[in-house]
């Protein structure tokens, strides 16, 4: 017998064990933040580093109706808007996507949830799949306005830039309270540089869920005079 079969002769199989204990824990992340606040970019990024999907509900809106689909055809003028598609309807586009194999090891959800229905339906979707952490992007509301002018999108004229911000501030500003009461928030400073935020991300990510939400994490206070996000 040579050295290699003697050592591993008769011995329980190491590597099954420890196998088994490897398995990667999802990364199931949500960014969250007003409009032109760099979630999309930001998830992007993150998305490719960790190879997991990025599943951004505008887009999938905008494929649908650039597409001609049914689903296209009745979101349109709500996008033109500014206003929220149904809650029904987009938590039943997210929930068909989440059973897709390719959201197993995580995904990153940009866009979603944006309202406390949304929220909750995410929560019973995930039910056995590992949790969810949040990183939030606060940006002050006059680098929002700049941002989205310069972007160029059909929805980013100014009346309809108001109007999506006054829903971010009605509707989907509470979701952020809704996770942080349950600790899954890091809260980041969106005004600096991309480079940066992307760093700042993965710096609160390794730091864990045990310290996201609270308040470690926050970079940008109240007080400022300017109305934040
Ligand atoms: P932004 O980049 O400005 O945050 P998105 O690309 O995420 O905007 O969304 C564009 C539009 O698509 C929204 O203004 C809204 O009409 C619709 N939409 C996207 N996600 C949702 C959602 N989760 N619930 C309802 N409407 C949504």
């Amino acid at each position: 017998m040579d050295q290699l079969s003697l050592s591993t002769a008769g011995l329980p199989q190491p590597h099954v064990a420890l196998r088994t204990s490897i398995v990667p824990v999802p990364l199931n992340l949500v960014f969250f933040g007003p409009p032109g606040a760099g979630k999309g970019t930001q998830a992007d990024r993150f998305a490719a580093r960790h190879r997991i999907p990025k599943i951004s509900t505008g887009d999938m809106l905008r494929k649908a109706i650039a597409d001609g689909t049914r689903v296209g055809s009745l979101v349109r003028d709500t996008l033109q808007r500014g206003a929220l598609v149904s809650d029904d309807l987009i938590i039943s586009l997210v929930a068909e996507r989440l059973e897709q194999a390719d959201t197993r090891n995580g995904f990153v959800l940009d866009g979603f949830p944006r309202t406390i229905p949304q929220a909750a339906a995410l929560d019973a979707l995930l039910v056995d799949r590992g949790g969810l952490n949040v990183v939030a992007l606060v940006v002050h509301a006059d680098e929002v306005i700049r941002r989205l002018a310069g972007r160029g999108r059909e929805d980013d004229e100014a009346y309809v830039i108001r109007e999506r911000l006054a829903v971010y501030a009605r509707e989907t500003e509470p979701v952020l309270e809704f996770y942080r009461r349950r600790n899954v928030v890091a809260i980041l400073d969106g005004n600096r540089p991309l480079d940066e935020v992307t760093a700042e991300i993965d710096q609160a990510l390794k730091r864990g869920r045990a310290v996201l939400g609270a308040g470690n994490t926050s970079t940008a206070e109240p007080g400022t005079g300017n109305r934040r996000f």
